[in-house]
């Protein structure tokens, strides 16, 4: 609509401006054209009024002369349009003039005086007693064309200025009934000729793309002009039919061997082969997309975190429902009156259901019990956990909330297959499998598992095992993790554990615990772009150094920002030839701000920063460009292409997926990772250079050595890492753990 109101608002434009021209001209013309008139008319009567009067100004004088002029002017002056005449002698002196002159005009004998003066005639526009008058002055001649005095005549030009304005006034009028008419018109066209036909091909070209293969573009009027477009792609259309059919087919191939990599295209024959037509179904607290008001727009927003990311990309492939809590101010509006919304928004692939929570059931479960107690038991970054009896109690309810939302949805699907993510849902797997035992649940929990010791200090501990030993696989991201849940299972309840099956099993329920470790989506080898290679993405950050180190996270205490500040500071106190060569540039998406402990820290990194900053900064140059604000993936690439190195100082992290994404970004196979040795992903990224976060003179040395390491050995540690990512990508992820859940291997 608003390209219609543009178009039309510049044809109206148009139109107006060369209507006016148009206008101006016709105004201009008729007013030439009565001006001339009135002066012929003027020229007639003098010549006529100059016979009479001539002879008697050189035949009489004195009163004789003024009574005789006066009889001839009583005469002439009541013509049509003639305001009046008036008669002087050759010293300007007035001797007649008809009855009703304004003052101002007779009296004006320097004009008079002027036109005896020039021996020529003179003529002007006057406006008297407020109207618009024409004064025409003519000389007087004797014998031997002796000047005996002037003619004044005046008419009324008044009648010119009403002309003038009536064409204005007609021209106006056409000009709204023209804007009126081609307003209508112009939006007919568009509205129904050009834009409907252009959203059918849009339409047809995104049911195309989608997967709808049988659709031509039918929908294209024929005798439309875009029809020879339409058939242009329908030509296209058949040639990615087939195209897909053999990736299709490719992949069905390369289901059976197994070290060719994971596509998306091959977990969609995979989970189309072994799981036939079962469902799947995803339970998490953070939703894919949050849609939000901004202004008066309604914008959306892909949460910065590792399991959308992943579970993002598996949805994508296979299709199914998820679940997940309805955060955004304007998530209501977008979604259907059971929650229900197709995503992603630009291309639908699978339906996000959001649950209602409300602000007691955020703050005790998501903000108190799973922010406050669980993630610091699980994530050793020196956080004492807090545990209140009320975050307990809504934790709880929470989940049975979701349970029944899930429940309610797989009603009528049999052995559906469900996939709980996180520690959000902890008591989920055995309230689904009490109601469902046919459900085939997995719980993927992306955090590491404690030591039994360190989990003995939860008041609610049994209860929480107990609920995840509802599922049928529990998947933690490694091996470690693993067997620390074991542990802990087997301290705190009664069960059977069996150490080679890696499995509990619990009043006659069986669990596997594995490690699935979660990655990206990495699946080819393209080669970078040259214009990507530049560090143009940094410049609008103000960074223009030869070096550039670059780090994205969650604005988290367990991302160890920091100690990776201070790292940074060692590095450029050690070793100072750095100094305005170097800037690091860290990425902070705010997090969880509704928790007081979130914002502290927010505010101390800021600090943090600022400090370095004045302590080394120096007119045209800043060490650290602290950037708070959520970036999207597409921004996020470019910086980890043109960096030098990408930091991770997480103190503890159950993956940490940022690092994976670098390594996915580089196909330039260059660039160096610098890796803490406390996340999972250190276990299997051993090529990464890797510290301990908790000495800062590691990191500054481990910044020193990325930037000094040759290209060559750069290239090396790349390309193996690039090797590890993609053989163990996120498809690989979701598929070895839903074949466990599935019970297919
Ligand atoms: N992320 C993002 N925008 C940002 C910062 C981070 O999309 O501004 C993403 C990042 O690309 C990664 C995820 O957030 O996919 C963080 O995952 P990770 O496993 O590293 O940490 P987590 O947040 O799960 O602890």
């Amino acid at each position: 609509m608003r390209y219609i109101f543009a178009i039309i608002g510049s044809v109206i434009l148009a139109v107006t401006l060369v209507s006016f021209f148009l206008s101006f001209r016709q105004v201009n013309e008729e007013r030439t054209t009565l001006t001339v008139n009135l002066e012929q008319r003027a020229i007639l009567l003098a010549d006529s009024l100059k016979e009479s009067v001539e002879p008697t100004y050189t035949n009489y004088s004195g009163s004789t002369l003024k009574s005789l002029l006066q009889k001839t002017v009583d005469k002439f002056a009541n013509r049509e349009r003639l305001a009046g005449i008036a008669l002087y002698d050759n010293q300007g002196t007035l001797l007649a003039t008809s009855s009703g002159l304004p003052k101002t005009i007779v009296e004006n004998n320097v004009s008079v005086s002027g036109a005896m003066d020039s021996n020529k005639s003179r003529t002007s526009f006057l406006v008297a007693d407020g109207e618009s008058r024409y004064v025409f002055i003519d000389p007087l001649h004797g014998n031997e064309g002796k000047i005996l005095g002037a003619l004044m005549i005046v008419q009324n030009a008044g009648y010119i200025d009403a002309a003038i304005g009536e064409i204005w006034k007609g021209n106006l009028i056409r000009l709204i009934s023209q804007i009126v008419i081609f307003s209508i018109t112009i939006f007919i066209i568009l509205r129904f000729f050009v834009f409907r036909q252009v959203i059918r091909l849009v339409d047809s070209i995104k049911k195309i793309r989608m997967g709808g293969l049988s659709e031509t573009l039918k929908e294209v009027d024929k005798y439309s002009f875009f029809s020879p477009l339409a058939k242009e792609i329908t030509h296209i259309t058949k040639s990615l039919s087939q195209a897909r059919s053999s990736a299709s087919e490719e992949a069905r191939m390369r289901l059976e061997k197994l070290d060719s990599p994971w596509t998306a295209e091959r977990l969609k024959e995979f989970v189309k082969a072994y799981l036939k037509d079962r469902k799947i179904f995803v339970v998490s607290n953070r939703e894919p997309y949050i849609h939000n008001r901004v202004k008066n727009e309604i914008k959306y927003l892909v949460p910065a975190h590792g399991m959308v990311t992943a579970v993002e990309s598996v949805m994508e492939a296979c299709g199914g429902l998820w679940i997940a809590h309805g955060s955004g101010n304007a998530d209501k509006e977008t979604s259907d009156k059971n929650g229900k919304i197709k995503v992603p928004p630009e291309e639908p692939k699978y339906t996000l259901k959001r649950v209602w929570l409300n602000p007691e059931e955020v703050q005790g479960h998501y903000i108190g019990f799973s922010n406050e107690a669980l993630f610091p038991l699980c994530l050793m970054s020196n956080t004492r956990p807090v545990f209140r009896k009320e975050d307990w109690l809504m934790y709880k309810q929470v989940n049975g909330k979701f349970a029944e939302s899930l429940l309610k949805e797989i009603r009528n699907v049999s052995q559906p297959i469900v996939l709980v993510q996180d520690l959000h849902f902890a008591l989920l797997p055995s309230i689904i499998k009490k109601s469902r035992p046919d459900a085939q649940v997995g719980l993927f929990w992306h955090h590491p598992w404690p030591s039994p010791e360190q989990f003995s200090i939860c008041p609610w501990r049994n209860e929480i095992i107990k609920g995840m030993l509802g599922a049928d696989v529990i998947g933690f991201h490694i091996q470690q993790h693993c067997n620390n849940f074991l542990e802990t299972v087997g301290q705190e309840i009664e069960s059977i554990i069996d150490f080679e099956r890696f499995s509990v099993t619990h009043n006659g329920h069986t669990t596997i615990i594995r490690p699935f470790p979660i990655s990206v989506a990495l699946t080819n080898d393209t080669p970078q772009k040259e214009d990507e290679k530049n560090t143009k993405p940094f410049r609008s950050f103000g960074i223009k150094t030869e070096f550039i180190g670059l780090g994205v996270d969650r604005l988290d205490y367990t991302k160890g920002i920091l100690e990776r500040f201070r790292g940074i500071e060692y590095f450029l106190d050690t070793y100072p030839e750095y100094k305005e060569k170097f800037s690091f540039l860290q990425i902070a998406a705010p997090s969880r701000e509704g928790a007081q402990k979130y914002r502290d820290y927010a505010e101390s990194v800021q600090l943090e920063a600022e400090r370095i900053n004045k302590k080394l900064a120096t007119s045209d140059w800043m060490p650290i460009i602290f950037e708070k604000k959520h970036h999207s993936h597409a921004e996020l690439t470019p910086l980890y292409r043109a960096a030098n190195f990408c930091l991770i100082t997480s103190l503890h992290d159950g993956m940490n997926l940022v690092s994976k994404e670098f390594i996915a970004a580089r196909n330039d196979e260059q660039g160096v990772l610098l890796l803490s040795e406390l996340t999972g992903a250190a276990k299997s990224l051993k090529e990464a250079i890797q510290f301990n976060p908790y000495n800062v003179s590691e990191i500054g040395e481990a910044i020193k050595r990325a930037l000094e390491m040759p290209p060559s050995e750069q290239h090396l540690r790349m390309k193996t890492l690039r090797g590890r990512v993609k053989d163990y990508n996120v498809y690989r992820w979701a598929a070895e753990f839903i074949k466990v859940v599935a019970n297919l291997g």
